[in-house]
């Protein structure tokens, strides 16, 4: 059985935390930030709901759209380099990023990510 209530962080704040509930019953989740109070949809949602409610059982799915720079020095070793970017935005992901780039040694970015 799904959890019902999950902690998170800000996206914008690392001391600020919301909360993230799903009634016993089902139904939709709710979360505490002022995006989801003030959230016009409906059902309400907000970004922290968008990201993590795979985790509460809401959303079977997700979009995670890779982009990786094939040309880079690194992918003399093809598929082990592209199996390192993806664990690389497998944790991002799960670490609560919804977008972001992956660098190489000299700063060039080889992977860019986002979850919609
Ligand atoms: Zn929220």
């Amino acid at each position: 059985m799904a959890k019902n209530y999950l902690t998170v962080k800000s996206f914008s704040n690392d001391n600020r935390t919301y909360h993230l509930t799903r009634a016993a019953s089902g139904g939709h989740i709710t979360c505490t930030c002022p995006a989801y109070a003030f959230s016009t949809e409906s059902p309400k949602t907000c970004k922290h709901i968008q990201v993590y409610g795979w985790k509460l059982g809401e959303r079977k799915t997700a979009t995670l759209t890779v982009t990786v720079q094939m040309d880079n020095a690194s992918f003399t070793d093809g598929a082990g380099e592209l199996e390192n970017l993806l664990g690389k935005v497998a944790a991002a992901v799960e670490d609560g990023h919804t977008a972001g780039a992956l660098r190489d040694l000299n700063g060039n970015t080889v992977c860019r990510y986002e979850v919609k």
